[in-house]
Order: structure tokens, then C-alpha cells, then sequence
């Protein structure tokens, strides 16, 4: 994740204020996205680690127009660890940076059959040490596959919605995730990125947060201190983050 800028300076009454909102905020968003799930298309714990190492830069919409072909032909990772790597590259080039995530899922393929038994390994410390896995990808398999809150996923939505919110003043996805993790109960970590992801897709959209349609006004951090402030009408924001 590159830089973000935030264009207003979040005061520490509000951020207090924003975190004293936190479960309504959750709560809100409970109800306005009840379906909010994962995106990605897998049948295994092995093809959602793999679907989401070729997520990066990457939508989860062109994600799973490559992955039915992939998983098709290889489906499991003792299939998958003996795949030639020319052919994975052609199978996932259109999800971009194909060279590097080719390599990084035929590698990982490989470390989970000689060192995990061909089984996708349940703990954060195991799944780090694949090809291709950091912590994103690692929380993305512990929740949606084991039902572990290890962490929080933190991905150009969360990060940047964690922001307008009040939540974090920070850039960095690993330091948003801490501050994430010392506001937001541990029970609700798994899917907090998916009600973020749904809203951000919704309205609160980088570059321009559509804030006259969004349930978060009333404990929005960002809508408070910027966007009541110089459009009352709340229909339109005046310089946003620039996230990437
Ligand atoms: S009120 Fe606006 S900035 Fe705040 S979460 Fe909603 S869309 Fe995003």
C-alpha cells in the first residue's frame, strides 16, 4: 500500500469520540451489509490462500475469472507444486505482476506439501513463512477458512475507510492492523474487513466518499470534521486521501 495523505487533521476528541461510536458504527454497518463476506471464489482453504496471493493489485472480480481455470487443472497444492511454471504464468496473467505470482503460489504450493503435509497450516506464524504470504493474506485464509482472529486484514479499503472513520492516523498497513486490533474486539477482527470492504465498494469509494448515502454520518470522523463542515448538504467531500 503507497502513501496515504490524510487531508484533515483528526483532533484527539475526535478520534476519542470516533472510538466511544465503535460499536455502533459496527453495528450499523451489521445491518446495512448483513451479507458481507468474502469475494473471492474457492472450494478449499488451499485455493482461497492461493486466490488471495494473486488479489494483490488486483480486483477479487478479476481474481476469480482466472481462478476456475486454474483450480480446474489444479486444484490441490501437490497438483499445483508440480505445475510448470510457464503454464501458471499464462493461467495467471491477467491478474497482473504475473512473473512474481506464479512463482509465489507454485512456491507456496510446494513449502505446504514438504513441510505441512499438503494442508494449508492454521497458524500465522506457519503461513507467514509461504512465498507470497504477508500478514494480509495470512488473516484473509486464518478467518475465512479456520474461523481464527489472528488479526485484521487491512487492504486499500480498510485502510483508508479506518481513516475517514477516525480509527487510525496512520499509513501503514501493518500499524493500522495494531490500531485496529486495540480498538475493535477481538470477536468481531475476521469480519471487520468485509462490512469495510462492502462499504467501501458502496459509497465511501476512494477518491470521493458519496456521503449523502451512507449510514455513517452520525459517527464518521471524516463526515464530521470535513464534510458538514464545508458541504452541509453532505453530498460531496472536498479533497480526499490518495490511497493506492
Ligand atoms: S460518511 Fe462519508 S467518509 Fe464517512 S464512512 Fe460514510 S461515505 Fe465514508
Amino acid at each position: 500500500m503507497a502513501k496515504t495523505k490524510l487531508s484533515y487533521k483528526l483532533t484527539k476528541k475526535a478520534r476519542v469520540e470516533a472510538i466511544k461510536n465503535l460499536t455502533t458504527t459496527l453495528v450499523t454497518l451489521e445491518k446495512r451489509y448483513p451479507d458481507a463476506h468474502c469475494e473471492l471464489d474457492h472450494n478449499s482453504p488451499f485455493q482461497l490462500l492461493i486466490a488471495t496471493i494473486l488479489s494483490a493489485q488486483c480486483t477479487d472480480k478479476r481474481v476469480n475469472t482466472v481462478t476456475p481455470a486454474l483450480f480446474a487443472k489444479y486444484p490441490t497444492a501437490s497438483k499445483l507444486a508440480k505445475a510448470p511454471l510457464t503454464q501458471l504464468e499464462s493461467l495467471v496473467k491477467s491478474t497482473g505482476f504475473y512473473k512474481n505470482k506464479a512463482k509465489n503460489i507454485k512456491g507456496a504450493a510446494q513449502k505446504i506439501v514438504t513441510e505441512f503435509k499438503g494442508k494449508v497450516p492454521d497458524k500465522m506464524a506457519s503461513l507467514l513463512l509461504l512465498p507470497g504470504v504477508a500478514r494480509k493474506t495470512a488473516n484473509v485464509t486464518l478467518w475465512n477458512s479456520f474461523g481464527k482472529n489472528e488479526g485484521v486484514v487491512v487492504d486499500t479499503h480498510v485502510g483508508r475507510i479506518s481513516m475517514r472513520l477516525g480509527w487510525t492516523t496512520e499509513n501503514n498497513p501493518a500499524k493500522i492492523e495494531k490500531d485496529l486490533m486495540n480498538i475493535v474486539p477481538r470477536d468481531r477482527w475476521g469480519h471487520l474487513s468485509h462490512l469495510l470492504i462492502f462499504l467501501g465498494r458502496d459509497v465511501c469509494k476512494a477518491p470521493k466518499p458519496i456521503c449523502g448515502r451512507c449510514s455513517l454520518i452520525k459517527t464518521c470522523s471524516w463526515y464530521k470534521e470535513v464534510v458538514s463542515k464545508e458541504a452541509p448538504s453532505g453530498a460531496k467531500a472536498p479533497k480526499t486521501h490518495s490511497l493506492t
